[in-house]
């Protein structure tokens, strides 16, 4: 698929401010740090679309991306941040289950995983949160120059295994690095697969 056109449509601080055309919105979710930011400009061919919005301490929104205009990329702000206090929490908490469960045109959640650490009790969890909200979702393996394709293939297999405790199907996953734009062709298949499917 071609990028052809990249436009910002906005920072919402809830769900019901997001926009209401109807597009397709493809949502990118992960711990604080994966290389969230960082994925999206190297889909989007952009050094710096992303800006750090979503970082820990500023005001947590959903920055809506429109391309080529057909569909939304959509960024959320990421979990796992340590020193967020609970109060914090909780509001990422309702904001994020009130956006999974509010959107119609939620075509995809890619939700990004480290492939450097080993299964994060909070990753798992998420997953096993996206299986309960039943929204359509993937995994993205980030940052894989930073390990070699063994180590890489055995953090996966690692994660795969904790899902299989409750998971009879597993999620569709890729690899990526931002760093060396591997797996970009293959993830932006994925969009244009799920775009096809919706007869978009
Ligand atoms: P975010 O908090 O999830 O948005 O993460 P960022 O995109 O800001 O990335 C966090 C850190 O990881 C930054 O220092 C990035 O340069 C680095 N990073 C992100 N993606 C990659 C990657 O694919 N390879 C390498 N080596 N570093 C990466």
């Amino acid at each position: 698929m071609n990028i052809k056109s990249v436009a910002f449509r906005g920072s919402f601080k809830s769900y019901t401010q997001c926009p209401a055309d109807g597009k397709p919105e493809f949502a990118f979710i992960g711990r604080s740090n994966v290389g969230k930011s960082s994925l999206i400009n190297m889909l989007v061919n952009r050094k710096d679309m992303v800006r750090v919005s979503n970082k820990p301490g500023k005001t947590q929104s959903i920055n809506y991306f429109l391309i080529n205009d057909l569909f939304y990329l959509v960024d959320l702000p990421g979990y796992g941040y340590a020193r967020v206090s609970k109060t914090e929490r909780i509001a990422w908490k309702k904001m994020i289950a009130a956006y999974f469960t509010n959107r119609p045109g939620l075509a995809c959640v890619y939700q990004l995983i480290d492939i450097r650490l080993e299964p994060q009790a909070v990753d798992i969890d998420f997953t096993n949160q996206l299986g309960e909200w039943q929204v359509p979702f993937q995994l993205v393996f980030t940052k894989c120059d930073k390990v070699s394709k063994g180590d890489g293939l055995l953090n996966i297999q690692r994660y795969f295994n904790k899902l299989r405790a409750t998971w009879d199907v597993l999620p569709h996953h890729t690899v990526t690095s931002a760093e060396k734009t591997t797996g970009r062709e293959a993830f932006l298949d994925t969009i244009r697969q799920t775009l096809e499917e919706l007869n978009c």
